[in-house]
């Protein structure tokens, strides 16, 4: 899983950044150096506090580094559910937020110029069931009806040729405002521009531990970091630091594979329109071209044993190309994974703890633009604005029972997925 994913490899020479030694001062101290510590950062400094952002690896070492790069809107689930759990008011707020989070992602991409092969063609959600395709419809009549959403397209089975060249299908929803990009590229763009902002960033610079007087102190092995406030924001990726957030999220693995580079004719002919797909099965496909003509492929990585993990990958292949059989004889390149955050309500926690620690996390696979989103949420709550729009507060974090059993119910649950996807309706 980490082995070295196909963005690590095209992402460009890696920028070395320093050990923290000895002491700092700062106003806020973020730990974890994702989409989601460093857009902290960057909208921090904009607001002129001073922030130190702590890495235990390098930028993007986390699944900001390994991920998709599909920036969609929405959450897991429909609107019409989030609606029925949170009340109208609460979905529409939420949806709101989904929009901005790649609107504002592309701001900054482009504003600062960000060479990270940014491509907003929309995405498309194929439908792995024929009843899949009856839900479409009546999403997009919802979302036109209560939200005013009209950007939802549904294509049958043979209009969905139009957008993939696959067989694999019963036909497809297509949304005009998702995205795409390289995630490495995007994660070390953020990180120069929160630099570039005056953010300090060090790495392998692993927290260890968080204590509080009047300040904040974080320690980690050459050095400690004196703070007012403090963030932390590690995602799936979280260890022993802070045991409520460890115990709030729940991290379950997903893979990729990567082809050798293609030819442009064979990539326009599998996804003409150059989208972000992510299909509709439970345990889901997705997949995208990339800007040097690979096939990026994606799907879950839950394995019980090395050798599992070995045929994981090969499952995988063979998922890819019952998809795309025009990719019979693609070489693949690379393979890895990662741990993706999930939250026991499916939907990502933004708040602070009793205790101070402000935190962030629980994408539910939605982050890349979202975690975005949701850095600029903890600065603004940070700096005291009275316009923060926060539909996904979260007031008190409570471990998930059983947390530490988190992998065998993440099994179980895959094989009564792959059960519902074979078998189910
Ligand atoms: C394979 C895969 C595919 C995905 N595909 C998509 C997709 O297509 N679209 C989408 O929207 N989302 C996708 N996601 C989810 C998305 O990548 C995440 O939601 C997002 O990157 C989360 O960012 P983050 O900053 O919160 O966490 P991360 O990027 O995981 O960052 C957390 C960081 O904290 C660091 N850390 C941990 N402990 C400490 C410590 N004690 N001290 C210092 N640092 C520490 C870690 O090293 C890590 O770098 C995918 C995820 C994976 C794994």
């Amino acid at each position: 899983m980490d082995s070295l994913s196909m963005w690590e490899a095209t992402a460009g020479e890696r920028k070395q950044r320093p050990t923290l030694q000895g002491e700092q001062q700062c106003d806020v101290v973020v730990i974890g150096g994702g989409y989601t510590g460093l857009s902290t950062a960057y909208h921090l400094q904009e607001k002129g506090h001073k922030t130190v952002v702590l890495e235990k690896y390098h930028v993007g070492y986390g699944a900001s580094g390994r991920n998709g790069g599909e920036l969609l809107t929405g959450f897991q689930g429909t609107m019409e559910t989030w609606a029925a759990k949170k009340g109208i008011e609460t979905a529409k707020q939420m949806w709101q937020m989904s929009l901005d989070s790649i609107d504002i992602t592309e701001k900054i991409i482009r504003e600062n110029n960000i060479q990270c092969d940014f491509v907003r063609n929309g995405d498309i959600r194929p439908a792995y069931k024929l009843s899949h395709l009856d839900n479409f419809k009546r999403e997009q009549e919802y979302m036109a009806k209560t939200f005013e959403f009209h950007e939802l397209g549904v294509l049958d089975k043979y209009e969905i040729k139009s957008e993939l060249n696959t067989d694999f299908y019963h036909g497809a929803r297509t949304n005009e405002r998702g995205a795409h990009y390289h995630p490495m590229k995007f994660a070390r763009g953020l990180a120069d521009l929160a630099e570039e902002k005056g953010a300090v960033i060090y790495e392998h610079s692993e927290a260890l531990k968080i204590e509080r007087n009047s300040k904040v102190i974080v320690t980690t092995k050459q050095g400690r970091v004196i703070a007012d406030e403090v963030v932390v924001v590690t995602n799936a990726y979280a260890g022993n630091l802070h045991k409520t957030i460890k115990g709030s999220v729940v991290p379950v693995e997903s893979i990729m594979i990567a082809t050798e580079p293609l030819t442009e004719e064979l990539m326009e002919e599998l996804i003409p329109n150059n989208r972000a797909a992510s299909d509709s099965k439970n345990l889901l496909y997705y997949f995208r071209r990339t800007a040097d003509n690979r096939m990026a492929f994606g799907g879950s990585g839950r394995a019980f044993s090395k050798r599992d993990q070995l045929r994981l990958f090969d499952t995988l292949q063979s998922g890819m190309v019952e998809v795309f059989p025009q990719l019979k004889g693609a070489k693949v390149e690379y393979r890895w994974g990662g741990k993706v955050g999930f939250t026991q309500e499916m939907q990502p926690y933004i708040g602070q703890l009793q205790d101070g620690t402000h935190f962030a996390f629980g994408y539910c696979g939605r982050g890349a633009a979202m975690a975005v989103i949701a850095g600029k949420v903890l600065a603004q709550t940070i700096a005291h604005d009275d316009n923060v729009i926060n539909p996904l507060k979260k007031e008190k974090l409570r471990p998930i029972p059983f947390h530490s059993q988190h992998a065998k119910a993440v099994g179980i649950m895959k094989f009564y997925k792959t059960w519902q996807d074979r078998y189910g309706s």
